[in-house]
């Protein structure tokens, strides 16, 4: 008799069709309420004679838990679908979130493409140098301080994150033979606290070119067609005699302040000039260096930051903004 009760509830559980919300209420208040068919049964097993008690409390038992599983799946798949439904197709769109450039790529875009526009290839090289190409070949002394660990960041005794792209002039000079004339981006590494005016990393764009007859009136054409293109002014230019290891003549190149057109103002400290960067003729002994004929052949190069002039451009005035990657800043370049 009981066994037969139970055995009919099993037979329904077997074949439950929960389809509706009102069929899973229903569910519950036939199965697993307390006055329910299924929760009676346990009223009965004390009628059950003490060997089969054991037996009969088990299958119970088991159909209990049967039917709790079976209203937890279903349940659970009405709050699933009912996140889902809230995927109202008519419900106007949320539009797409553009990205955008960032402003270094921006600026290191427009670089490239004046330079080549001038007839300068595009090369770079590793970020990784050995002791020649990022300084013995460039003419650094033996007891120049971005020599020091202070300054540069060594990987070993004889590696280092390069301090600068003019390591990429030398594997150029080492590779190929002049006429050579290629700009070269990329990042470079110093050991420095990171500050608004500084950081341990930055991108830099260097220049040559190396030929017969290349004098420093070539380099002035160059850089003031530069100039002219990259802050579409007539700006005026002013070399500043310098020192670079690798450079002789070296001079630091002013442009006269774009945003008050020379008469002073922030940006330029009230001088009216703002420093680009650095240039010089290739010194004969970094073209011995890399066995190119310093009778025969001579040479410019110079480098800029791309930070420096985007900084100048956009006049951001904290250097830690171009890394922080603040949807609010990067979003102005869309
Ligand atoms: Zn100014």
């Amino acid at each position: 008799m009981l066994e037969d009760k139970i055995n009919k509830i099993k037979s329904e559980l077997d074949v439950i069709n929960i389809k509706t919300y009102e069929d899973l209420e229903l569910f519950k208040l036939n199965y697993l309420t307390k006055k329910s068919e299924l929760s009676l049964l346990f009223n009965f097993i004390k009628e059950v004679s003490p060997e089969l008690r054991k037996e009969i409390g088990f299958k119970i038992n088991n159909l209990k838990n049967i039917a709790e599983s079976i209203f937890e799946t279903n349940k659970l798949l009405f709050e699933v679908n009912q996140t889902f439904s809230l995927n109202d197709s008519t419900l106007p769109s949320n539009g797409f979130n553009n990205g955008s450039k960032h402003p270094l790529s921006i600026i290191q875009n427009q670089i490239i493409e004046i330079f080549q526009k001038l007839g300068f290839s595009l090369s770079d090289g590793p970020e990784i140098e050995d002791d020649w190409h990022n300084f013995s070949a460039l003419n650094f002394p033996e007891n120049h301080p971005a020599r020091d660990m202070q300054d540069t960041f060594f990987i070993s005794e004889e590696h280092a994150l390069r301090t600068h792209t003019s390591s990429v002039q030398v594997r150029i000079m080492e590779s190929e033979k002049p006429p050579l004339r290629y700009i070269m981006p990329g990042r470079v590494y110093r050991n420095e606290a990171v500050s608004a005016r500084a950081n341990c990393f930055f991108h830099q764009v260097e220049g040559i070119y190396i030929d017969k007859n290349v004098s420093f009136a070539d380099l002035k054409l160059v850089l003031f067609e530069f100039t002219k293109q990259m802050f579409n002014k007539d700006v005026k230019l002013r070399f500043r005699p310098s020192y670079f290891p690798f450079t002789e003549p070296s001079a630091e190149m002013d442009i006269t302040c774009f945003i008050c057109s020379g008469s002073g103002c922030n940006i330029c400290k009230h001088s009216g000039w703002v420093e680009i960067m650095g240039c010089g003729m290739i010194d004969p002994s970094v073209l011995e260096n890399n066995n190119i004929d310093s009778n025969k052949y001579s040479g410019y190069a110079f480098g800029m930051g791309i930070e420096r002039i985007a900084m100048l451009k956009y006049q951001i005035n904290d250097l830690r903004l171009f890394f922080d990657n603040d949807l609010r800043m990067l979003k102005q370049f869309s």
